[in-house]
């Protein structure tokens, strides 16, 4: 087992994968990830500074959870963000709707569509397929 300090309090802890934080600061995060989505809730056109400051949580935080899509404004929320392949507004997570439905879209249909010009590895689509992406 790695032996780490906490990027919070810097308590020397039994690393185990994923932040570094040890089980007192992961807890507190995750109380203040309640908070901060009650807050929301209750505070429908909250800015993601505001909301910072008043449950001083950093706005890296804010942002972390939100592309996370752990966090969500609501629809009459004034709060955007942008798209990261088009740039559109959006309201949680890094892609808007349309830029994930393609992406599902040119996953799933890639083999289809190349069909008629491919003759290599025809027989065998699932091969094909894993190349493709
Ligand atoms: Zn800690
Ligand atoms: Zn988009």
């Amino acid at each position: 087992m790695e032996v780490t300090s906490c990027k919070d309090c810097g308590r020397i802890f039994n690393y185990i994968g994923g932040v570094r934080l040890c089980v007192d600061c992961r807890a507190k995060l995750e109380d203040k990830f309640t908070e901060v989505k009650r807050y929301i809730e209750e505070h429908k056109n909250a800015t993601v500074n505001q909301v910072s400051e008043e449950l001083e949580v950093s706005v890296k935080q804010i942002n972390q959870w939100i592309r996370e899509e752990r966090l969500a404004f609501s629809e009459d929320s004034s709060i955007f963000f942008q798209c990261d392949k088009c740039g559109t507004n959006i309201r949680t997570g890094r892609f808007c709707d349309q830029c994930k439905a393609e992406m599902t879209r040119n996953l799933g249909g890639l083999y289809k569509r190349d069909t008629p010009t491919r003759q290599k590895d025809r027989r065998d689509p699932a091969k094909m397929r894993f190349l493709d992406m």
